[in-house]
Order: C-alpha cells, then sequence, then structure tokens
C-alpha cells in the first residue's frame, strides 16, 4: 500500500463523515451555500489558502509549497441533482428534491481529504489549486467559474478532474485519451398546423403528422449521415407535448431532446441537418417548425501528456492491471469539457462498484469504501507531477 493511501485510510472515519453530511444536506446548482461553507471551514482548518466566490458558490483552496513554479488544478463538483432520493439509510437526503444522485459528495470528499494530505505532509513542491465546481448538472458551473478568472487568478499547467463510475469495480481506474465524453446540447422544436375537430382533419392542418415523420427522421441522422465506427452520435427525444381533449386536433406540439456527439465536426453538423429537415418536413405537411437549438457542453477531451499522467498517477497506487486506459468513451456529458478548452489536463474515471445503481438514479448512493483511494490518487498525481526532486 502506498504512503499516501495508508496516512489517509488513518482518517477514513472523517472522509466517511463528511461524505455522508454532505449527502444528507444536498444542494443543487448555483445554490450551494452550505456546501460551500462546508469545504471552506474544512480548507481554513487545514490551513489552506480559501477563495470563495468564483461563478457564486465555486471555491478554490491553493497550496504552496517549495520554490518550482509548476502548478495543477485538482477538480471536485458539488451540486447535487433536482430529484428526490428513495433510499432510507440514516445519511439519505433531508432536502425533499434534492439529492447526491451523481457522487459529487464523494468527489467533495475525495478532493478534501487530498487537500488534508497535502496540507500535513507537504511532500511535493510547486502549487496545487483544489478546485471545488458547483453547478456540474447541466447549468454551467464550469464555465461561469472561466468566466469568474479561474485561469487568469489561479494559473496551471495542467487541470485534472474525477468521476466515480457505476458498473467498475472498486479498486479500478479507467481512463482514455481523446473524448472520454461526449458533447450535449438541447433542442425544442415547436409545430404548427391548424387546430380543429378530429372529425374533420381535412378543414385544418395536424401538427402530429409532422411529430409522427420528426420522431423517425430524426433517428436517421446520426444512423444514416454519418460514419458510424469513426463519428458517433445519439438523437433522443426525450419530451412531446401537446394536445388537451380526445376529439381536439391541437395547433401546436412541441418535442424536445438531445444530441450528443464524440468530436466537435460532427456536433456542429448536426443543427443544420436539424434545420434542413424542420424546414423539408414542415412543408411536406403543411406545418411551420421552429427550431431552438441550444449549445450547451462540448465533449470532455483528454489531452495526451495529461491523461498518461493521470493513468501513470493511478498506476503507482492500484498497479498497472486495475487500470483500464482503453475503456471508451461514454455518451454521456460532463461540464468539466470548459476546463479543458481552456486548459491541458485529463479526466478519469474511479469504480463505484459492479452492482452500484447507475448514476442519477434515485437509489445511487457514493461508496465510502472508495474515499481513501480517490484521496490518495489525486496525492499520487500531485506528488508524481510536483515531484520534489525535479
Ligand atoms: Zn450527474
Ligand atoms: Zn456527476
Amino acid at each position: 500500500m502506498s504512503t499516501s493511501l495508508k496516512a489517509i485510510e488513518a482518517f477514513h472515519d472523517d472522509l466517511r463523515e463528511w461524505r455522508r453530511d454532505l449527502h444528507a444536506h444536498p444542494e443543487i446548482g448555483f445554490e450551494e451555500e452550505r456546501t460551500a461553507n462546508f469545504i471552506a471551514d474544512r480548507l481554513e482548518e487545514f490551513g489552506i489558502e480559501t477563495t470563495r466566490g468564483l461563478a457564486g458558490t465555486g471555491i478554490v483552496g491553493t497550496l504552496r509549497n517549495g520554490s518550482s513554479q509548476r502548478a495543477i488544478g485538482l477538480r471536485a463538483d458539488i451540486d447535487a441533482l433536482p430529484m428526490d432520493e428513495d433510499n432510507t439509510f440514516a445519511h439519505r437526503s433531508q432536502n425533499p428534491g434534492r439529492m447526491h444522485a451523481c457522487g459529487h459528495d464523494g468527489h467533495t470528499t475525495m478532493l478534501l481529504g487530498a487537500a488534508r494530505y497535502l496540507a500535513e505532509h507537504r511532500d511535493f513542491d510547486g502549487t496545487v489549486h483544489f478546485i471545488f465546481q458547483p453547478a456540474e448538472e447541466g447549468l454551467g458551473g464550469g464555465k461561469r467559474m472561466i468566466e469568474d478568472g479561474l485561469f487568469e487568478q489561479f494559473p496551471v499547467d495542467g487541470v485534472y478532474g474525477m468521476h466515480n463510475w457505476p458498473g467498475l469495480a472498486t479498486g479500478r481506474f479507467g481512463i482514455c485519451a481523446g473524448a472520454i465524453m461526449a458533447s450535449c446540447d438541447f433542442f425544442d422544436l415547436t409545430i404548427t398546423g391548424k387546430g380543429g375537430h378530429a372529425a374533420m382533419p381535412h378543414l385544418g392542418v395536424d401538427p402530429f403528422v409532422a411529430v409522427g415523420q420528426l420522431l423517425s427522421q430524426l433517428q436517421s441522422l446520426p444512423a444514416r449521415r454519418f460514419n458510424a465506427s469513426r463519428s458517433p452520435a445519439v438523437v433522443s427525444v426525450t419530451q412531446v407535448h401537446g394536445g388537451s381533449a380526445y376529439n381536439v386536433i391541437p395547433d401546436t406540439v412541441k418535442i424536445s431532446g438531445t444530441v450528443r456527439a464524440l468530436d466537435e465536426e460532427t456536433r456542429r453538423a448536426i443543427e443544420p441537418m436539424f434545420q434542413d429537415m424542420a424546414a423539408g418536413i414542415g412543408r411536406a405537411t403543411g406545418t411551420t417548425i421552429g427550431v431552438d437549438y441550444r449549445y450547451i457542453n462540448a465533449a470532455t477531451f483528454n489531452h495526451a501528456a495529461e491523461t498518461e499522467n493521470a493513468a501513470r498517477g493511478a498506476a503507482q497506487l492500484v498497479g498497472e492491471n486495475r487500470v483500464d486506459r482503453d475503456l471508451g468513451p461514454s455518451m454521456g456529458a460532463e461540464d468539466f469539457a470548459y476546463m479543458l478548452e481552456a486548459t491541458p489536463g485529463a479526466y478519469i474515471w474511479l469504480g463505484n462498484g459492479e452492482n452500484s445503481a447507475a448514476l442519477h438514479n434515485t437509489s445511487y448512493d457514493f461508496d465510502d469504501s472508495i474515499s481513501p483511494l480517490g484521496a490518495a490518487y489525486w496525492v499520487e498525481l500531485t506528488r508524481s507531477l510536483l515531484s520534489v526532486t525535479g
């Protein structure tokens, strides 16, 4: 066992207590007041310089040691989701309609654990910025931190992120160079026809005829317009809203969903295809189809050298055979993408167990047994990037 892991295991009880406290008090994006206070209090206890207020509830802890000018950023997300929790254990959510269903309580805890170890041992040469990012869940907290001057105020040579991963065994890490998570953009299509009596559709223009065609034709975009092996993309319609009675054809119907891709070229090529399809189906059905297409999140792109750094840091801890360097990308999205657009870096997955409930599931819980390992990963990464020997 690495010396850092051994030292962190010694305060495993504290990690568990912090994590369960955070789990019991979940707050959603940009509302993480209690969470931010919790983090700042811990950092100040460890004697770490603490800057509040980036992106509102974001926090950066800064720890300097030695004389090296090298600097790294370690990032954890801190927000919860707007959903109810089904778990019944003692540390279940005490805030109705709020749940740490993505394990950001664990991410916060692991980064705090690393901060505590590094503040106590100071076995590195350079500067570590502990970045606690709010509003990861689709609200653009990472982007706002950057707009608020994150990397001007806290310049780094590289920035690193970590997410727990259900389905991957505990004690294992997974990573890949290039896109590790997909872009995620939103669309709303408003189909306007002319409503009327369901018995006399010929007197109006039925918007549902266009909806039916859109639902099938949108699927042909990823399936038939891109090279399936090189440009994976997913279009999912997740909402259809329209109508109010059995015998009334409505004027308008709205459909909404997400588009995901692993590369920027594919991502940007899809919107014009949406526009063409909407115009064509509109003409064919006599409806008007308005397209509101919003770019939300770029793909999370792991830089090559930093991916190697991250994989090496993990391998030092658990051995090469427990680091899967070819796990392949997920079509999920992550707003760490903004940080990786601004500066080189890498994002790694830490196994939350093969039997873990899925992320965003009402029964999900972060596995406290992996907290020391995640914290020790941050420490090993720091020690290898900011080694005292140069
Ligand atoms: Zn999530
Ligand atoms: Zn998450």
